[in-house]
């Protein structure tokens, strides 16, 4: 394990699959003060921000959702959800993220909670660009623990802690914070800090993230409870620089780090070197918000669910999302006859040793990486998903 010693403790582990994780997060949740109350609200939140794969490195790993839910569960807390607002762009399309991702299975293994923050009580706060609403569970809640995932953006170097609250925002107000987005991220950080951050960088994305790159393998996972401080590190441990997270420039402007962390960070040794996103001209100009406002526009909205304009804007670089309106209908996995496979034993959320235990919940970590591991059911949505990301999965 390695310790980071910033103001605020960093801590940063190799995990190769859930009991790692839950080892070490078991470990670390000790040197934080949890709430005495063993019925406190506790809010996990995650980057569910798309239907995508976990280990096409897009959302929070479940291997991380379920450590972090059986840390506290072991600790006695119950009353746990999970909660995030996908991008409005899925949710206005009517997929649900929650059950493609399977946290809905996770919630009823666990018996715990989950809500989709775009759908659910708000409160109004003001950002720099106005008002607007802010799930309630983010606020109202006596645990706050952040789940972000490791990514590059294409529109501001990375996601991470900091960008990943987003997410607590509701549906268009997301699009408005992208009106200055930079300057949005540290407003949000300041309006409300999470108690802890808990970063899954097991699988990463690399390249045109958040939504477009590609899955890196890390076996990372990091832990502390300044969400500023985390980010920085991060900047130093994949290769980027200040300059390239405005957010992070104009944090330090405001004072959210020092001197004394950026002298720290020198000795900081790089981890790797996460691809940047390309630069795409048509992206900085379709993503306007100019733009953005006119493609939800009641007349011009059908034309942007399906069929070719969609397509185009796919094509130039601009649309990172891809939508697709079946749900897979999976019900069976089974290993090809005569076959093993490793894979659960490394990527099963619930430790399971084969996909044909009864208690398996279809979160297909070991079906897509694995071709030895068949299934019984329409694979819906998911065959898009392979044919984009088989290559890199089979790999990892
Ligand atoms: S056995 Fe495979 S599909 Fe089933 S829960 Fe585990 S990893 Fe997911």
């Amino acid at each position: 394990m390695e310790t980071y010693n910033f103001k605020d403790k960093v801590y940063l582990e190799k995990c190769f699959n859930a009991e790692d994780a839950f080892n070490f997060i078991d470990k670390i949740l000790d040197n934080y003060e949890l709430p005495k109350n063993k019925n406190a609200r506790i809010v996990l939140k995650p980057n569910l921000n798309n239907d995508i794969n976990a280990l096409a490195g897009n959302s929070t790993d479940l291997r991380v959702i379920t450590s972090v839910i059986r840390a506290l569960q072991k600790r006695g807390y119950y009353d746990i959800t999970i909660a995030d607002g996908p991008n409005c762009g899925i949710d206005h399309v009517g997929i649900d993220v929650f059950k493609r991702l399977r946290i809905d299975k996770i919630a009823e293994v666990f018996n715990v909670k989950y809500i989709n923050l775009n759908k659910c009580e708000y409160e109004i706060v003001d950002l720099e660009t106005g008002k607007a609403k802010i799930g309630k569970p983010v606020l109202d809640n006596e645990l706050l623990i952040n789940l972000p995932k490791v990514k590059t953006h294409i529109e501001v170097g990375m996601t991470i802690c900091m960008k990943n609250f987003v997410g607590c925002y509701q549906a268009l107000d997301k699009r408005n914070i992208h009106d200055s987005l930079v300057k949005n991220i540290v407003r949000m950080n300041e309006i409300k800090k999470p108690d802890l951050n808990i970063v899954d960088g097991l699988i990463a994305m690399e390249g045109n993230g958040p939504a477009a790159g590609t899955p890196k393998k890390l076996n990372l996972i990091l832990i502390g409870k300044n969400s500023f401080t985390v980010d920085l590190l991060c900047t130093k441990l994949f290769g980027f620089d200040l300059d390239y997270v405005p957010y992070l420039k104009l944090a330090l402007e405001k004072g959210h780090f020092d001197k004394e962390d950026l002298n720290y960070l020198e000795n900081v040794t790089e981890i790797t070197k996460l691809k940047r996103a390309k630069e795409n001209i048509f992206a900085k100009i379709f993503l306007e918000n100019f733009f953005i406002r006119l493609r939800y526009n009641k007349l011009v909205d059908p034309l942007f669910k399906k069929g070719p304009l969609p397509m185009f804007f796919t094509l130039l670089g601009v649309r990172q999302d891809r939508y697709d309106y079946n749900d897979d209908t999976i019900f069976r996995l089974y290993l090809r006859e005569g076959s093993k496979s490793k894979k659960c034993e490394e990527f099963c959320p619930i430790g399971l040793k084969t996909p044909e235990d009864k208690k398996c919940i279809n979160c297909l970590y070991c079906f897509m990486t694995d071709r030895n591991i068949k299934h019984n059911g329409n694979l819906g949505f998911l065959k898009g998903q392979m044919r984009r990301y088989g290559k890199y999965l089979r790999k990892l």
